[in-house]
C-alpha cells in the first residue's frame, strides 16, 4: 500500500512512528540515472522495492528512528570483457538511522557502524534506492563466463591502445601465415 505517500517526500519521522511498510514494483522510468546505465530500450524493466520504517528504544532510552530498504531489478550492461550486453540481478537490503543533523551524524559516523542519515521531513526516497541500486552495480561488467575470447582479445587490445585502433584483419591474416623459424 502506497496510501498516497509521496516517496520523493517522505515524512521519515511519520513514516518510522507509525511503523509504515510500503512497496512497489516500478519502471525503471522513475530511476532516471539507472535507466541511464541500461542498454536495453524495453519498457519491461521493473524496479522491485520496500521500505520499512521503525522506532526502537535503545537501551539508554533513546528513540532511534529507522528506514529499512530492499530493492531489486536486473539490467543490462556492456560486458568489459567481449563488449556485448550482458544481464545482471541488483540486488540492495540496507537499513539507516536517522539522526537529527549533520553534527551529530559526524560525531556518531566513526563510533559504529551504521549507516547514519539526517531526518528528514520530505526525504527523497526514491533518490535512495537509486544510489543503494547504482552502488550495487557491478565496477567492471562481466559474463559470468565470458567465452567470447576472439572478441575478448580485440577488447584488451583497445584498451591497451591510446589511439584506439583497430587491429587490421588482414595484418592478423599475414602473422598467421608466415612461417615459425624454431
Ligand atoms: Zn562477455
Amino acid at each position: 500500500m502506497k496510501n498516497n505517500l509521496h516517496l520523493n517526500q517522505l515524512d521519515i519521522l511519520t513514516f518510522a512512528k507509525s511503523a509504515t511498510s510500503i512497496s512497489g514494483d516500478d519502471a525503471l522510468d522513475l530511476f532516471p540515472r539507472l535507466k541511464g546505465e541500461d542498454l536495453r530500450e524495453s519498457p519491461n524493466e521493473i524496479v522491485h522495492w520496500s521500505l520499512r520504517g521503525e522506532e526502537i528504544k535503545s537501551e539508554d532510552g533513546e528513540n532511534q528512528i529507522w528506514l529499512h530498504l530492499q530493492a531489486k531489478t536486473q539490467l543490462t550492461l556492456t560486458c568489459q570483457r567481449c563488449l556485448a550486453p550482458a544481464n545482471f540481478d541488483l540486488g540492495v537490503s540496507r537499513s539507516f538511522r536517522f539522526v537529527a543533523d549533520e553534527q551529530v551524524a559526524l560525531a556518531q559516523d566513526d563510533e559504529n557502524e551504521e549507516d547514519l542519515l539526517v531526518i528528514d521531513r520530505k526525504f527523497n526516497s526514491l533518490e535512495l534506492i537509486e544510489d543503494e541500486l547504482i552502488m550495487s552495480m557491478p565496477i567492471v561488467p562481466r559474463h559470468p563466463s565470458c567465452h567470447n575470447a576472439y572478441l575478448a582479445s580485440l577488447a584488451e587490445e583497445n584498451a591497451q591502445s591510446t589511439e584506439f585502433e583497430r587491429p587490421n584483419p588482414f595484418a592478423v591474416l599475414e602473422q598467421l601465415k608466415k612461417p615459425t623459424n624454431h
